[in-house]
This record gives structure tokens, sequence and C-alpha cells, in this order.
């Protein structure tokens, strides 16, 4: 099946009288190496729906298939969240390591792949450092190795540059557009900002907010700039 495909997707957070309708009806059918690009304001349910593709939680109606399956966690996407999340007692590296370990990539293989992760992702020569002494544009440089670490078909990344400054954010989004093509994995993007859509997508979706629900809006495809 496609990598990634959406059906009729809601979720609600609760029940009864503090149930949150938080999502849907969503539909996606998402192609093999596309750049996903989710889009809207807040509150509109763009993480809810990549936490749902990551299988972090069961939708509440509809159904999330990821190669043709029901996600898991931690097996068919890598995740990329606003805050880094490194574990500050291991080191860059050791950090890139443990993802592979958990991938069940055998032990001999695992320093090369370390190394050629942070190659990839434009830092090279820092597998020794210390997670804190590095900048924030470099812990999330880490965190996009260790989301391609599992080789998995789906990297999910939500608003991954929102904390960094214009200029680190810049090539950050040229890197990871780089990053992703070379790896050739299907991506879903969430972010607010309308630039960095544009910049980073084969494909936008736009998720809109009308009173008490959340529809799917259009669907624009653009060549990749
Ligand atoms: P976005 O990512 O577009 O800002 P979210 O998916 O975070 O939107 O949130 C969608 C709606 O669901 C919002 O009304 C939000 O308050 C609500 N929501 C999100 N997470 C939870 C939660 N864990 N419990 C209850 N409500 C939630
Ligand atoms: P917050 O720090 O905003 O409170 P949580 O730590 O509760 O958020 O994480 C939100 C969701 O993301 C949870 O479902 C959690 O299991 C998942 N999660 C958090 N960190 C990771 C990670 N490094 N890899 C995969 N999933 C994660």
């Amino acid at each position: 099946g496609a990598p990634l495909s959406v059906r009729d997707v809601t979720h609600t957070y609760g029940r009864g009288a503090t149930a949150v309708p938080a999502l849907g009806p969503v539909s996606l059918e998402v192609p093999a190496g596309e750049f996903l690009v989710l889009v809207g304001p807040s509150g509109c349910g763009k993480s809810t729906l990549l936490r749902l593709i990551a299988g972090f939680e069961g939708p509440t109606g509809g159904q999330v298939r990821v190669g043709g399956e029901v996600p898991r966690p931690g097996r068919q996407a890598g995740v990329v969240f606003q805050q880094a999340r490194l574990l500050p007692w291991r080191t860059v590296g050791g950090n890139v390591e443990l993802a592979l370990r958990l991938a069940g990539v055998p032990r001999e293989q695992r320093a090369a792949r370390v190394a050629e992760l942070l190659d990839r992702v434009g830092l090279a020569g820092t597998a020794q450092r210390r997670t804190w002494e590095i900048s924030g544009g470099q812990q999330q440089r880490v965190a996009i190795a260790r989301a391609l670490a599992g080789s998995t078909p789906l990297l999910l990344l939500d608003e991954p540059f929102a904390a960094l400054d214009a200029l680190t954010r810049e090539r950050l989004q040229e890197d990871l557009r780089r990053v992703s093509a070379e790896a050739g994995t299907t991506s879903v993007f969430v972010t607010h900002s309308v630039d960095e859509a544009v910049f980073l997508a084969t494909r936008v979706v736009v998720l809109t907010r009308s009173p008490g629900t959340v529809a799917l809006d259009v669907p624009v495809d653009l060549p990749r700039s």
C-alpha cells in the first residue's frame, strides 16, 4: 500500500461533557517520496494528526495505515519534535547509537552508521560532544539523525525549527530538504509558517478549523522550489 493512508480520521480527547473534538474528518493518501507539509492555525489538530500517524495513540474514528499496517510507536516513523529531547547523559553519537540499537542495527555496524548519519546532517566529527555543549540548531540536527537512524519509511516532524533563530532555521530547512531527498523518505512536516511550507513541500495540505470541527481543506500541488 501507499506509505501513508489516512481515511476519514477523526480524533476527540476525553469524553462526555469534557470531550474536545480535535481533528477531522481528514483523508490523505501520501505516495512514496512526498514531502508533505501540513499547515493551519494553532489548535486545528496538526500535532494530533502527526501523533496518530506516529502511532502514539489510535484515532477515535477512521483508519491510519503506514505501509498497509496500523502504526506502532517507533516502528514505521522517525519523529522530530520542536525540542530535540536528547538524552543529556549520552554524547551526541551516543544518542544516535541508541536509536540504531533500538532499531536492531547490530553492534558492529553502529559506529560506522553513527558517523554516516552525523555526516549527513552536517555534524561530522561531533560524535564525542556533549549534548548541552552544542547549539539548539545542532541539537535539532542530532534529532534528525536519530529520526533517520531506524531507516523507517516515514519521517514526521512537528514544528522542528520553530524555536530557532531565522538564520539557523533557514540553514536547517535547506539541509533537511537535501537530506530527505537523499534518503528518499516520505515526510510529513507540521508548521504554521507558509514560507517554510512553500520552501520544503512537494505538497501542502491546509487544515482548517470551523466551529467545533476541523476539516481538510485544500491540497495544493507545488513544484519543489
Ligand atoms: P495544532 O497542532 O494544530 O496546534 P493540536 O493537535 O495540538 O493542534 O490540538 C488540537 C485540539 O486538541 C486543540 O483544541 C487542543 O487544545 C486539543 N488537544 C491537544 N492535545 C490534547 C490533549 N492531550 N488533551 C486534550 N485536548 C488536547
Ligand atoms: P511533552 O514533553 O510536551 O509533555 P511528552 O513527553 O508527553 O510531551 O510526549 C508527547 C508524546 O510524544 C508522547 O506520546 C510520547 O510517548 C512521545 N514521545 C516523547 N518523546 C519521544 C521520543 N524521543 N521518541 C518517540 N516518541 C516520543
